[in-house]
């Protein structure tokens, strides 16, 4: 396999992040993003997996509001303060339009900047943030330099449902924004970004709804039956210059490669007309038959099948790691996709 073409950008800093539990289904939970997923995929891959350089946080700031990356940083230290055991979680979210208020209690602070109750804050959490959008950030750095024409970033935790200003869906910080937002500072735009996890990027969605430098398509389950619920309907297409950049296509759940290969397809087609000179792709493995919080039924050879489409655009390609929570089975499912992306 000619592995030499990828590049692989990870850090070990990314598994300091274990929070214990979520809130699901009535029920805490065992945590699903834990950071054996991070093993899972480091043992499938047979080459050597990079450190990235430290871009520093101008990068991230490209993409995120400077209260919110502040909050990340200091909201486990405040719950601890508060005199708080386990981790950082939020119990009253705002559902109206949210004013910005300065408030001071970690409970308020959690829910300002939370939409959901399944995303804790650790005490490793921004460390290993961090690190994964350095990963990626890696990844576009190499491909600017002409070292690799694709490149693929460990990360984790996730980042598709990460907003400017919000964290969620077990994602603080929008890896595949990030890393979009300094492709284009690099002169490699535009960006299309192809969001392939088993559930719709809510946040990358929202970063560039209003804008039109980037194109989002995301490929994923209805979210009339699946979280994030309040994002990824097909009717979102896009607002003021960026109206038309953003193609959403549900599938329902169940779906097999027939299908799927149908939508994807359809979002390919998108792309290329968009006039992508760069894509991004946000791969998730949670499309997966048996997949532990998801119901498609692709299978590892149909993961090979999607990468293998999605290189026949022939454009540089950085692939950034989501979900996919079949912990044994991760590592095979990228190695096979990433397989794919090389294979064209
Ligand atoms: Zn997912």
């Amino acid at each position: 396999m000619a592995w030499q073409v990828m590049l692989i950008f990870g850090s070990p800093v990314q598994k300091v992040h274990a929070p214990s539990h979520e809130i699901v289904n009535g029920k805490a939970e065992n945590h699903a993003e834990t950071p054996q997923r991070f093993d899972s995929v480091l043992a499938q891959v047979s080459s050597p997996v990079r450190a990235p350089a430290d871009h520093g946080l101008a990068p991230i700031l490209a993409v995120h509001e400077a209260d919110y990356l502040a909050f990340l940083q200091s909201a486990f230290g405040e719950w601890r303060v508060a005199g708080r055991d386990g981790d950082a979680i939020g119990y009253a979210f705002p559902v109206r339009a949210r004013r910005r208020l300065a408030l001071a209690r970690i409970d308020a602070k959690l829910g300002q900047f939370g939409f959901d109750a399944v995303t804790p804050i650790a005490a490793g959490t921004w460390e290993a943030a961090y690190w994964g959008a350095q990963a990626a950030l890696g990844g576009i750095a190499a491909i600017a330099a002409g070292e690799a024409r694709q490149a693929f970033a460990l990360c984790r935790p996730p980042g598709h449902h990460a907003g400017a200003d919000y964290f969620g869906g077990y994602c603080y910080l929008n890896n595949a924004a990030i890393a979009a937002r300094a492709a284009i500072a690099a002169g490699m735009g535009p960006v299309a970004v192809l969001d392939v996890d088993y559930h719709h990027g809510n946040g990358t969605q929202d970063i560039f709804y209003a804008d039109g430098s980037v194109l989002f398509v995301s490929i994923h389950a209805d979210p009339r039956t699946d979280f994030p619920f309040f994002w990824g309907h097909a009717q979102e297409r896009g607002a003021g210059a960026g109206e038309g950049a953003n193609l959403n296509l549900p599938l329902p759940r169940g779906t097999v490669w027939r299908a799927y290969a149908g939508a994807l397809a359809k979002a390919l087609e998108a792309i290329a007309a968009f006039g992508a000179r760069m894509l991004i792709v946000s791969y998730g493995a949670d499309t997966l038959a048996g997949d532990p919080i998801a119901h498609f039924a692709l299978t590892r050879d149909d993961m090979a099948r999607m990468g293998a489409a999605i290189a026949r655009l022939g454009l540089p390609t950085l692939t950034v790691l989501e979900g996919g929570y079949d912990v044994p089975a991760l590592g095979d499912n990228v190695a096979a996709f990433l397989a794919g992306l090389e294979s064209a």
